[in-house]
């Protein structure tokens, strides 16, 4: 199953009623007219962020965040964006106090969102968009949500247990407050599903593999696809016409070779746990470092798990998981910071190598995300060393600060190297659009 490629062109104001195809050839109908607003969701195991967008010019006309549900000090930030002066976020408001779950999460978003006329009544609203971590080897492209859609989420969850029942919570509730409504998964994997075989196999007991789904899947596709798309615009080429290395480094961390638009290796796998040096994760690691711990340490699976995915990374090598923090600690001379430091750029370094042999020709290196959008030292420090890879930085452009994208490499160098800044809500929103505002077919 191949979706075509979904468009990122603003929208004429009207939508016409339609029929949209989802992935197993099932059909909903859209309800409204002039219906151009999407609202994207993304649920987390106690928290839920969202945005309200239009689509006649992908403009923000609402953003907040629910976090801590389901704790006595729950929190609703709500900032709407539609209205000058407001726009500038002057107007957000905060609700503090226990928020039950996700239902009543989601009630108070509505009603935030209410206050606003932006109600989740409202006829010009034409879709929820949700953020889906794991769309295994199935969901290759964003999908009408049905019960059969929920239930493969569902069998998704070993895999993917701390994000799909979040994931799948999120939906329900929607589902219940807007039943009408077309609700659309946008997959965390998709993009990678374009990976070859052989980077996305480990080499070990096939069968044993394929009873319990283990292969790379990666994760972050949103971010890559979207990141990838951008490079391509910004050096005034079809996507199709250029290979590029994207460094995602936020607090979780990935790396992607693209060639041509299509993913074709990835740095996480199976789970987020493989791959870059993380704020808390360790990334790459000897597998028998697990065993070594459960035999010699006597620790159990659960307290290893603990220890790779919330103790390691730049927090288990300094105490610090954030990069402005290590860098402040850096310059002050502290031994645990450099070194914290020197393995992240270490490891970047490494996959950067290793995808420039993948791809054979790179044409850009580009840096996103929390730390790739704001850490020029990074930046600098990843690709320095690397001139025989073509791979130069100029000082001057890098201290720019920016939201735009934007090159940093000196004009003679031979591979760009660019910083552009993600925008994950905003892929979600333009697929979920395109997906509910065309009648165009996918193949089953
Ligand atoms: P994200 O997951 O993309 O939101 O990125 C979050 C991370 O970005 C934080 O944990 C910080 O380490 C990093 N970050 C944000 N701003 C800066 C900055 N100005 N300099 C260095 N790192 C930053």
């Amino acid at each position: 199953m191949r979706a075509t490629a979904v468009p990122t062109t603003a929208v004429p104001a009207t939508a016409v009623p339609t029929t949209v195809p989802t992935e197993g050839a099932r059909s909903v109908t859209t309800h409204a007219t002039r219906a151009t607003r999407v609202l994207v969701l993304n649920s987390g195991s106690s928290s839920v962020k969202y945005q309200l967008l239009d689509m006649r010019d992908s403009s923000r006309l609402a953003a907040g965040l629910v976090e801590r549900i389901g704790e006595e000090n729950s929190r609703l930030v709500h900032t709407p964006l539609h209205t000058p002066p407001a726009g500038d976020g002057a107007g957000k408001r905060e609700r503090t106090g226990r928020i039950a779950d996700h239902a009543a999460a989601l009630e108070a978003v509505a009603e935030e969102l209410a206050r606003d006329g932006l109600g989740l009544d409202s006829p010009e609203l034409a879709a929820i968009g949700h953020r889906v971590v794991h769309g295994g080897l199935r969901f290759t492209v964003p999908t009408v949500i049905d019960e059969d859609v929920m239930a493969e989420i569902e069998r998704l969850v070993p895999v993917a247990p701390l994000h799909n029942p979040a994931n799948l919570t999120g939906i329900r509730t929607a589902r219940s407050l807007r039943p009408d409504l077309p609700q659309v998964a946008v997959f965390d994997t998709a993009f990678h599903t374009t990976m070859p075989e052989y980077a996305a196999r480990y080499a070990i007991d096939v069968e044993t593999a394929d009873a319990h789904r283990i292969r790379r899947y990666g994760f972050h596709g949103t971010s890559h696809a979207y990141v990838s798309r951008k490079t391509a615009e910004l050096l005034g080429k079809d996507p199709s016409e250029v290979n590029v290395i994207v460094l995602h480094l936020g607090n979780g961390a990935s790396a992607s070779a693209v060639a041509g638009g299509r993913c074709v290796d990835t740095s996480m796998g199976l789970t987020p746990l493989e791959g870059l040096v993380m704020g808390t994760r360790s990334g790459d690691i000897d597998p028998a470092v697990i065993f070594h711990l459960k035999r010699v340490a006597g620790m159990s699976v659960d307290e290893i798990d603990e220890l790779l995915n919330k103790k390691s990374g730049l927090v288990g090598l300094s105490g610090d998981n954030d990069m402005r923090e290590i860098r402040r600690r850096v310059e002050e001379g502290d031994e645990r910071a450099k070194l914290a430091f020197d393995v992240y750029i270490h490891r970047l370094k490494k996959y950067i190598g290793a995808y420039s042999a993948v791809l054979g020709r790179v044409d850009a290196v580009v840096f996103t995300a929390g730390v790739g959008e704001n850490a020029a030292e990074v930046r600098e420090a990843s690709v320095a060393g690397l001139e025989q890879l073509g791979l130069a930085v100029d000082a001057g452009r890098n201290a720019v600060r920016s939201g735009e994208p934007r090159i940093i490499s000196p004009d003679s160098a031979r591979v760009v190297v660019a910083v552009v800044p993600t925008d994950e809500e905003l892929e979600i929103a333009q697929q979920t659009f395109a997906l509910v505002s065309d009648n165009r077919t996918l193949d089953a």
